[in-house]
């Protein structure tokens, strides 16, 4: 059982008259919006903007974000409520608000408040897109053995690296970028080293490269990304210089703490919900942080 309860009947969602009167707002929208275009949406496998414009006006990209940021707050139930509706007529356009979720949370549970308030209120808005970018070519549930690797040289970073499979990633403004930091400590360990770095659309040596043709999911499109030599200034020299396009994941400064605190409920948390060991390394590759640079040397 991969559930934090003991059976599946211990579960049980609670939906309020303020959540179906959500779900009538949000079907009534899908419905008039969406539905009539859905087909051709299908056909072209294209999302026309101007759905994605009345969607923002909606307050459907602020859900779940708080108010402070700039989002519509509301609970995780909306959120599930908004993409269920949205999935009955059109998969693919839920994507959107899902990669956007992928993108905010570890932001929401990690980021600077410099970072929160840079990136929070224009996607709550509906005005920018995010994306989340872990799986590469060589791995996907083994998030781990991700070979993108960020090399700290100077003040600077920098990060070499494909990855596969990216949701939005020809939409989006802002991506979060999984790399490999350091080599892990030990086989067991291997998922320590792993750091998230905030990257910014048309930086030099980022680029979006092929998206594929879906089976279905129809109007997002899942495409690769390549970081070549993609530089980036740690947050010192981003600050000092006015550097505003990059902002890399360092944990190791202050606002560390909220994520150290994490990292020791986070032993607590597997015990107590009992996730698969997949699920376990997926989630603690995601939330490790780390402050030691890479070194080319200490690879081999
Ligand atoms: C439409 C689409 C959108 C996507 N969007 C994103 C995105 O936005 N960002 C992103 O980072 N990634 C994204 N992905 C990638 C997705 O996260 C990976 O496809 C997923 O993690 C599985 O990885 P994989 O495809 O390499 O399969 P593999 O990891 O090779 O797995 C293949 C099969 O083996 C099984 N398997 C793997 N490991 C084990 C194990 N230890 N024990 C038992 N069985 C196992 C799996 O369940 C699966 O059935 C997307 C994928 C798709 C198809």
């Amino acid at each position: 059982m991969v559930f934090p309860f003991d059976t599946i009947q211990d579960y049980s969602v609670v939906l309020t008259p303020e959540h179906e009167m959500f779900r009538k707002a949000v079907r009534e929208f899908v419905e008039r919006e969406v539905a009539p275009r859905a087909m051709e949406i299908e056909e072209t496998d294209e999302v026309p903007r101007d759905i994605l414009r009345k969607m923002a006006e909606q307050g459907f990209f602020g859900i779940g974000i708080p108010e402070k940021y700039g989002g519509q707050g509301g609970d995780h139930r909306m959120g599930v409520i908004m993409s269920e509706e949205i999935c009955r007529v059109l998969p693919g356009l839920s994507v959107y608000i899902g990669t956007n979720e992928l993108f905010l949370t570890p932001i929401m549970l990690f980021g600077s408040e410099e970072q929160k308030q840079k990136y929070i209120p224009p996607i709550a808005r509906g005005e920018k897109f995010g994306a989340f970018a872990v799986t590469e070519p060589c791995c996907g549930s083994d998030v781990a053995g991700i070979q993108t690797k960020a090399e700290k040289v100077g003040n600077k970073w920098v990060i070499n690296g494909r990855k596969a499979f990216i949701s939005s990633a020809d939409v989006a403004d802002y991506f979060v970028v999984l790399a490999r930091t350091y080599p892990p400590p030990d086989k067991r360990l291997r998922y320590l080293g792993l750091t998230f770095f905030i990257v910014e659309k048309d930086t030099p040596g980022f680029k979006v490269e092929q998206c594929y043709h879906k089976m279905g999911l129809h109007g997002d499109h899942a495409c690769e990304l390549v970081l070549k030599t993609w530089r980036c200034w740690t947050r010192r020299g981003w600050a000092r210089r006015g550097w505003g396009s990059s902002t890399p994941w360092r944990p190791s400064t202050g606002r560390g703490s909220g994520l150290r605190r994490m990292q020791s409920a986070w032993p607590k948390a597997l015990s107590r919900w009992r996730l698969n060991t997949s699920t376990r390394g997926r989630l603690s590759a995601c939330l490790s942080p780390t402050s030691k640079p890479y070194s080319s040397a200490s690879w081999r």
